[in-house]
């Protein structure tokens, strides 16, 4: 029997709120085709931001590139890859459940193998935790690789950090004394006030410590030493963070990451 199904544009952004059905129709019609994927993790951020933080942060920004850019945003990815103490306060720390690289990368390559698979056209990986890229960049060129998209094919995948689309007129107004590093960025300013900005309730400014930047050795020494650590599992002191830095940075990101996916994939919206 041939049912006739209405035809349906999706009502959300999120691939996990819409039907199976709607989502074909959108791919099949859609010139763009754009799924973006947000990827975190499940590590500690310190006593005043939830663990959630990276995830969090890389599933809203994804959403909102998403409402400008007509793209839509896949499930994210919640765990990440092992915090390295240099940049996530390190993998011993209670709360951080990683996977290791072999899983990310396979988890990276199997969902973007299914996403070209089903008529996805561009796939756009949005990092929130630093320790992932390497990773999701392995995973997306094996992918490539078992469905022989080369170059000259129109399907692409870009893969970005949502920091690095901060501006540095923007860093001037989020750090006036001086901008740490996107490296020991954990837990301080840009994720608080982020955090601030989209969702309030989650963070406890009563339980932030104001300490001074965690001083790291160049080299990396496994097993690690934890003391180097900061104890409150920060990198960086949240000391300064506020919602209207938050929002600074998050429209932002938005719109620059949106005009970058727009030109670079040509959309028409
Ligand atoms: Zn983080
Ligand atoms: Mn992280």
């Amino acid at each position: 029997m041939d049912l006739e199904l209405p035809t349906t544009r999706p009502t959300s952004v999120h691939l996990s709120e819409t039907d199976a059905h709607t989502f074909n129709e959108w791919l099949t019609t859609e010139p763009g085709g754009v799924v973006l994927i947000p990827v975190g993790a499940l590590e500690q951020h310190g006593p005043h931001l939830p663990m959630g933080t990276d995830s969090i942060l890389s599933t809203r920004i994804a959403a909102a590139v998403a409402e400008t850019t007509g793209a839509l945003v896949a499930q994210p990815i919640t765990y990440g890859y092992k915090s390295q103490q240099k940049s996530g306060g390190g993998n011993h720390l209670p709360g951080t459940t990683s996977l290791d690289a072999a899983t990310l990368i396979g988890l990276t390559r199997g969902l973007t193998t299914s996403l070209f698979k089903q008529g996805a056209r561009h796939i756009v990986f949005v990092n929130g935790h630093f320790e992932n890229y390497q990773f999701l960049y392995e995973g997306i060129d094996l992918a490539l690789g078992d469905l022989g998209i080369a170059s000259g094919d129109d399907r692409s995948v870009l893969l970005l950090s949502y920091w690095d689309y901060v501006s540095l007129q923007t860093l001037e107004t989020v750090y006036p004394n001086g901008f740490p590093g996107w490296d020991i960025e954990h837990g301080g300013v840009l994720e608080t006030s982020l955090m601030l900005h989209l969702e309030p309730e989650l963070v406890d400014l009563d339980r932030s410590v104001d300490h001074p930047p965690a001083d790291l050795p160049r080299f990396d020494r496994l097993p690690v030493v934890p003391s180097r650590t900061p104890a409150t599992g920060c990198l960086s002191s949240p000391e300064g963070s506020d919602a209207a830095k938050g929002k600074l940075l998050f429209d932002q990101v938005v719109d620059a990451l949106a005009k970058d996916i727009t030109q670079e994939l040509q959309l028409r919206h």
